[in-house]
């Protein structure tokens, strides 16, 4: 129970990596905010956490006029936010030829500029506290360039440049911001992948399976934890060996 008595926010907690980030983080002693679109999904996931003072919020991270008074309230009913998990994320692939601007914003909007609104908010509390552990979930992707994922690596790159822009920033005041990088994780996001892809995929993963949510979960927990508290600016890839 590393995390007692500390608040934790999860972007994109409702289901799939960030409902075990949710979960572990939880089984930390933490207790849990989680953020999504749909507030029926995300209340349900909080409810289902360990332990009590979890809560669900519905909010789109996109879209900053929302997160900012959302950082407020969670920080006044869970009493401070400690840990921020910048998990939300989507995909709208596409040929780059083919890629409309609705594609490319919906996903830089996301996954990027909605990781810059939550850090910006939960950092003016953190400074006063003088600690804090913000972790972006990225993508391999982010580092090798995918076909079709234009948008998406494009995003998922921004999100280390981001973090190593603010973990510079924001080490004197005690705040630590890292990355976590996965591989391929078996959630609703990839679940339409043809089983020749998958195939593919399996092949080229050095410890032969695709990862599960919770080989993310641990990692983010550590993170979060004592363990961890001399790593800052750094990109944890976690891909079963996909890219050495
Ligand atoms: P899912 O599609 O299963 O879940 C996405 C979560 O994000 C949902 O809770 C969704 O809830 C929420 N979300 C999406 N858009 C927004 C938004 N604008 N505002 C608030 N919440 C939002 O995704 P995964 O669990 O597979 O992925 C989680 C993260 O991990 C993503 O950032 C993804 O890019 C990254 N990742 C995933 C990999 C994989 O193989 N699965 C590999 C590498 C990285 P709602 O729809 O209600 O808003």
């Amino acid at each position: 129970m590393e995390l007692r008595d500390q608040a934790a926010l999860v972007t994109g907690g409702s289901r799939g990596i960030g409902l075990e980030i949710s979960r572990a983080l939880a089984e930390g002693g933490a207790r849990v905010a989680i953020v999504a679109r749909d507030e029926s999904r995300a209340q349900a996931a909080a409810t289902s956490l360990p332990g009590d003072g979890h809560r669900g919020y519905a909010v789109d991270v996109a879209d900053s006029s929302r997160v900012n008074p959302l950082i407020k309230r969670v920080g006044e009913e869970l009493g401070g936010i400690d840990i921020l998990v910048n998990n939300a994320g989507l995909t709208r692939d596409n040929l780059l030829m083919r890629m409309k601007d609705e594609d490319w914003d919906a996903v830089i909007d996301t996954n990027l500029r909605g990781a810059f609104n939550t850090i910006r908010a939960v950092s003016r509390g953190m400074m006063k506290r003088r600690s804090g552990r913000i972790i972006n979930i990225s993508s391999v992707v982010g580092l090798t360039g995918n076909k079709g994922q234009a948008n998406y690596a494009a995003s998922k790159a921004g999100l280390v440049g981001l973090t190593k822009a603010v973990a510079r920033e924001l080490a004197s005041r005690g705040i630590l911001v890292n990355v976590v990088a996965p591989g391929y994780i078996e959630t609703d996001m990839t679940a339409e992948l043809p089983e020749a892809a998958r195939q593919g995929l399996l092949e080229q993963i050095s410890l032969g399976r695709l990862g599960q949510p919770e080989d993310i979960a641990g990692v983010v927990r550590f993170l979060a934890g004592p363990a961890a508290s001399y790593i800052t600016g750094q990109v944890l890839v976690v891909d079963g060996g996909m890219v050495i």
